[in-house]
């Protein structure tokens, strides 16, 4: 009697190998740097570039850019004794602390004075110039961005552990699969000699059923196996698209690319003002005030883009450049 040989595929050569693990895993979801084209002194948007760890997914979107509002301020002499300066109107839905405000004004403070090895500034409850913080589209966005970027945070997180439990999936399924294959090729070798030998006595025949009733338990493990590896490809996958589509959030709300104002130093009914209208954290805070209170000690702009007087804040921090240092010499001289 003739054996019949166990020739399952296993499974096909497309579930094996592709496992759909082709993540868009670097998207540039930046759109091309808008310019408004509003102001002239544009503080623009900077792109973050959000790392999405394994999936490396770029989120360019919650740079701020700091506009400051260059502005031919009057000719006061503020560098002679120290320029007063007041908080206005702070609109509650910022939600920032006031020590937390007075702190920041004093970090943008000690920027100049420490250059100028003298107190640029003073506060004082009649200083004609105030602060004011204005809440607009500006900060209500960011605020929002802020939560949907800790959505992502932890979205990536599980993904980064999904494809760790999924690399362990993929190497298990390919040893069990290598095992398969060379235990079905034994058997089959073996059916044939018998087959050709002209067939099997009875002994040998039902022993040669129960190894091949083995090898298809051992085939039914090996799929049971790759349907919860391909169960886990497509939890990653479903990650992949939440996470996509709370980066097109962001990126479509009309900060991410763009350039906003974020500052502005100007009269405000005859009264010096600086306004502030979007920060990401105090220190941005404090980034904006350095700039703005720059303009009120009657710096201008300048083009080093790491510069606190650059038009553009994005790549700023709250640190003296040259061309700062040169500007604070020319409104001062020191
Ligand atoms: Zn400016």
């Amino acid at each position: 009697m003739n054996l019949n040989s166990v020739r399952e595929q296993l499974v096909p050569a497309d579930c094996l190998s592709g496992f759909p693990l082709t993540l868009n895993t670097s998207p540039n979801f930046c759109p091309p740097g808008a310019d408004t084209g509003r102001v002239e002194n544009r503080h623009r948007r900077i792109p973050v570039p959000m790392r999405i760890n394994l999936a490396r997914a770029l989120l360019c979107a919650m740079g701020a850019l700091v506009l400051v509002g260059a502005f031919p301020a009057r000719e006061p002499q503020p560098c002679v004794e120290p320029l007063p300066i007041r908080i206005g109107s702070v609109d509650p839905r910022f939600g920032i602390d006031a020590d937390d405000l007075s702190a920041a004004i004093g970090q943008a403070s000690d920027v100049w004075s420490t250059a100028a090895h003298r107190p640029l500034f003073r506060v004082s409850p009649d200083a004609e110039l105030t602060i004011n913080l204005i809440y607009d589209w500006r900060q209500k966005t960011t605020v929002k961005d802020r939560g949907l970027k800790k959505q992502i945070d932890t979205l990536v997180a599980a993904m980064a552990t999904l494809d760790r439990e999924l690399d362990r999936g993929k190497a298990s399924t390919e040893a069990m699969r290598r095992a398969y294959e060379r235990d079905l090729a034994d058997y089959n070798a073996e059916v044939q000699a018998v087959n050709d030998a002209g067939g099997a006595a009875a002994g040998q025949y039902h022993d040669m059923e129960l190894r091949g009733q083995e090898l298809d338990a051992q085939r039914a493990r090996l799929n049971a196996h790759v349907a919860r590896v391909n169960a886990l490809v497509d939890r990653h996958n479903d990650i992949k698209i939440q996470i996509d589509r709370l980066v097109s959030t962001i990126n479509g709300d009309g900060l991410a690319g763009n350039e906003i104002r974020k500052g502005l130093y100007a009269p405000r009914n005859g009264h010096p003002t600086i306004e502030i209208y979007q920060f990401s954290d105090l220190a941005d805070l404090a980034l904006v005030l350095a700039h703005e209170m720059g303009h009120a000690l009657g710096i201008r702009h300048n083009d080093n883009p790491h510069a606190i007087m650059s038009p553009l804040l994005q790549d700023a921090s709250l640190v003296l450049k040259p061309q700062d240092r040169q500007g604070l010499r020319d409104a001062c001289g020191v």
